[in-house]
């Protein structure tokens, strides 16, 4: 296998996006045929564990306590509810449960613990566990790790400059702590980003030369397309076009040629052919399941069709990296620290994130 390029320049990795569409297709489906079996997908089922009520500013996200959406919040589910889902889509072709909590960190205590017994026992059922709970210390990972976690998403979301018009309760600099802090474990990073938020090709290429040096670069990239929903600073963005989530998979997979490329959010505005053309642009993982998170996501019947009508095969879990070994809560060597990490909150304003925030 060819070894992996991570120095890659903001003027290389915007030549290759700005490439006609054909010519830079092909690049991309040869890169993929080198690297990954073209006819194989992975699909992930998306959980939300813990929804809504969210502290968090991010301009996007219906989630966020401050904004004035629809989203119905609701407690942590219980282990038993997401055995029962995890098996749901176990039976329906997904090799991963990747499940989401609205914390802005994780905090040690019941509700943690109660994560760490739900990724015990969907690793038991030889199926890959994700989580997404926000950011995490070492010692948060390395439990998460003892558990059994397959992997571990935190989105780079955009480039760093464009990070302040998103989001002032976060840093950037607190993302990439927390993949650090996942790097010093065996669990795999996913980490990608999202594109419609008003953002420049120069913030979407910034966001790809953020990823492709880390050394290793994420095993797995969800390119997202930003769904505009009511109440949200983003409810009036623009939709994005085909052509621009199918430039952005190409050169994603084109940088990052091992990477799981994920077509996530914004799927249930493409067309078929839409959705095969970021296939073959090197797209090989997608989330099934009719929500992802509080957004609508294609019928798990029309991902069926798509993937007959197209000849594509499920990935089987564990292809990439071996199944981790469960440690029961009883047997764990490592003990809960009540750490109180002092994430950065830099609380500069972002206008739109206040107009929406001050809505009636
Ligand atoms: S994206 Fe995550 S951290 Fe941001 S507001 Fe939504 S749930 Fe909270």
């Amino acid at each position: 296998m060819s070894a992996i390029k991570h120095d890659w320049t903001r003027e290389e990795i915007k030549e290759i996006y700005e490439l006609p569409i054909m010519e830079l297709v092909y690049r991309a489906a040869t890169v993929h045929r080198k690297f990954h079996d073209p006819n194989t997908v992975q699909v992930s089922t998306l959980l939300s564990i813990k929804t809504g009520g969210c502290p968090e500013d991010c301009g996007y996200c219906p989630q966020a306590a401050r904004y004035h959406t629809d989203v119905e919040g609701n407690d942590l589910m219980s282990v038993q509810q997401v055995k029962a889902q995890a098996l749901r889509a176990k039976s329906s072709g997904s090799s991963r449960v990747c499940m989401g909590a609205a914390w802005r960190n994780v905090k040690d205590g019941p509700e943690f613990d109660q994560v760490l017994e739900m990724v015990r026992t969907i690793n038991k059922l030889d199926m890959e566990v994700c989580c997404t709970l926000g950011m995490i210390t070492e010692q948060q990972a390395k439990r998460l790790a003892e558990a059994g976690l397959y992997a571990y998403n935190h989105n780079l979301d955009t480039s760093e400059d464009y990070y302040k018009e998103v989001i002032s309760t976060r840093a950037y600099q607190d993302r990439l702590d927390t993949i650090d802090n996942v790097r010093k474990t065996n669990v795999t990073v996913c980490s990608g980003g999202i594109i419609g938020m008003g953002e420049s090709v120069d913030d979407r290429v910034g966001m790809l030369v953020a990823l492709a040096h880390l050394d290793p670069q994420p095993e797995s990239v969800p390119i997202n397309a930003l769904v505009a929903v009511e109440g949200t600073p983003m409810e009036t963005n623009e939709p994005v076009s085909i052509w621009e989530m199918v430039r952005m998979v190409a050169t994603t997979r084109i940088v990052m040629p091992n990477t799981q490329v994920r077509l996530s959010a914004g799927r249930t505005e493409m067309s078929a052919e839409g959705q095969a053309f970021c296939f073959l642009a090197g797209a090989n993982s997608i989330f099934a399941g009719d929500k992802l998170l509080t957004t609508p996501n294609p019928d798990i019947n029309e991902d069926m069709e798509l993937f007959k009508s197209l000849g594509l095969n499920f990935q089987k879990p564990f292809v990439k990296a071996p199944q981790p070994t469960t440690v029961e809560a009883e047997q764990s060597e490592l003990e809960p620290l009540g750490e109180k990490p002092k994430w950065t909150r830099p609380s500069h304003k972002i206008e739109r994130n206040e107009l929406a925030r001050n809505k009636n």
